[in-house]
């Protein structure tokens, strides 16, 4: 996702970006064509800008049990100046500036719109709170129908509880 100079000059409102995750290089995160919204606010500040991005998109991922589809809206914000030159004193976070020579006509935002997206994904994604996954013994998918390895388990504890009736019976 790349912003020309002249652009940002004269972004005085919040602009809309439609792109998708190929567009900013992501790969591992669902189909590449995934639709991703990117809303930029730019305040000039001389020869430096700054940029307030929100960036929005629909994330199709795997559960974490099951495998299944879940849908995670995923939702983040990002802050940049653009520089002419490092100040000799930064008053602001280092990771939040990005040098942007006034020479340089456009300026490459990809890897600031895939890492808001990267720090925002779920720790967890679950296509429910409950979903059972697969059975690690036989690989049934517990969510639609239960398998035979259950009913085993329960047979050996009745198995338990009848050697004992049977001792108590002898
Ligand atoms: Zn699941
Ligand atoms: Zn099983």
């Amino acid at each position: 996702m790349k912003i020309i100079r002249s652009d940002l000059q004269r972004y005085h409102e919040p602009q809309l970006f439609r792109i998708t995750l190929f567009d900013i290089g992501v790969i591992d995160l669902g189909a590449p064509e995934t639709p991703v919204e990117v809303e930029l606010t730019v305040y000039q500040q001389g020869e430096d800008f700054l940029l307030n991005g929100l960036v929005r998109t629909d994330l199709r991922l795997a559960c974490d049990r099951c495998l299944g589809d879940v849908l995670c809206p995923v939702e983040g914000a990002f802050k940049v100046w653009l520089v002419s030159e490092i100040p000799s004193a930064l008053n602001v976070d280092e990771e939040e500036v990005l040098v942007f020579q006034s020479r340089k006509q456009e300026v490459e935002l990809s890897s600031i719109v895939a890492g808001t997206i990267y720090i925002e994904l779920p720790s967890k994604t679950l296509c429910r709170e409950d979903c059972k996954g697969f059975c690690p013994t036989c690989g049934t998918d517990l969510n639609t129908k239960p398998c035979g390895c259950v009913t085993e388990e329960t047979d050996e504890r009745w198995s338990v509880l009848l050697a004992i009736k049977q001792q108590l019976e002898e």
